[in-house]
């Protein structure tokens, strides 16, 4: 709701990693109108590029390949929401101790097997790297290091360390690196200031109320 987070390209990544920054894509989710901010397939490229997944080049190329393919693009977005929103559920379930629905579970593996089929080793001057990217020939290769990333923490100690912001309206994900894992809030500057500004208020009634109270007649 604040000027900070407006568009998808400049959201701030609070996340700590890429799956959960892209989680938070959609912004406040524990209300009724969550504010959507990948609208259109540009949005994922813009953010795309604003987490660092694709290089300025690419950035272009996508929004060149986007216009020749407007179908396609609008597919792609679709899929990709599919993808955020399963990913989302699959995290709520370990954050709140629960089984994920085996459909989320086989949702996510089928985008895992198209992302592994376009996944390949490469040579580095150093010895060999993951390039999961796959064919950037194709509108949906940006959603590949995203399926990489909640993968990685799926299957990691992480998923313990994945936890929602203290502010239920605001539903943003990150993962709690603290060392005594004290983390409550998405971003303390946002919801931490707001929750202390709405305690301080509260507080100040009470007080004043208290006072009124107590006041001689
Ligand atoms: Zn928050």
């Amino acid at each position: 709701m604040t000027d900070k987070k407006r568009t998808a390209g400049s959201l701030k990544l609070l996340g700590g990693r890429l799956c959960l920054d892209f989680v938070n894509t959609l912004d406040w989710r524990g209300t009724d109108s969550p504010q959507e901010f990948l609208k259109t397939y540009d949005d994922l490229v813009s953010w795309s590029r604003h987490a660092g997944i694709c290089s300025q080049q690419e950035t272009r190329k996508l929004y060149k390949m986007a216009e020749q393919s407007n179908a396609e693009a609008k597919k792609v977005l679709n899929r990709t929401l599919k993808l955020r929103e399963a990913v989302f559920r699959l995290f709520a379930a370990g954050i709140a101790n629960r089984n994920p629905l085996k459909e989320d579970l086989a949702i996510f593996n089928k985008y895992l097997s198209q992302s592994m089929k376009d996944s390949q080793i490469t040579r580095t001057p150093d010895g060999y790297a993951w390039d999961i990217a796959g064919n950037r020939a194709k509108l949906d290769w940006v959603m590949n290091p995203i399926i990489r990333s909640a993968a990685e923490i799926l299957v990691s100690d992480e998923i313990n360390k994945v936890k929602a912001c203290a502010d239920s309206a605001c539903g943003w994900l990150f993962i709690d690196v603290s060392r005594n894992q004290s983390r409550r809030w998405c971003d303390m500057q946002d919801c931490g200031n707001r929750a202390k500004a709405t305690r301080f208020y509260k507080k100040k009634i009470k007080d004043a109320s208290r006072k009124d109270a107590q006041a001689p007649r």
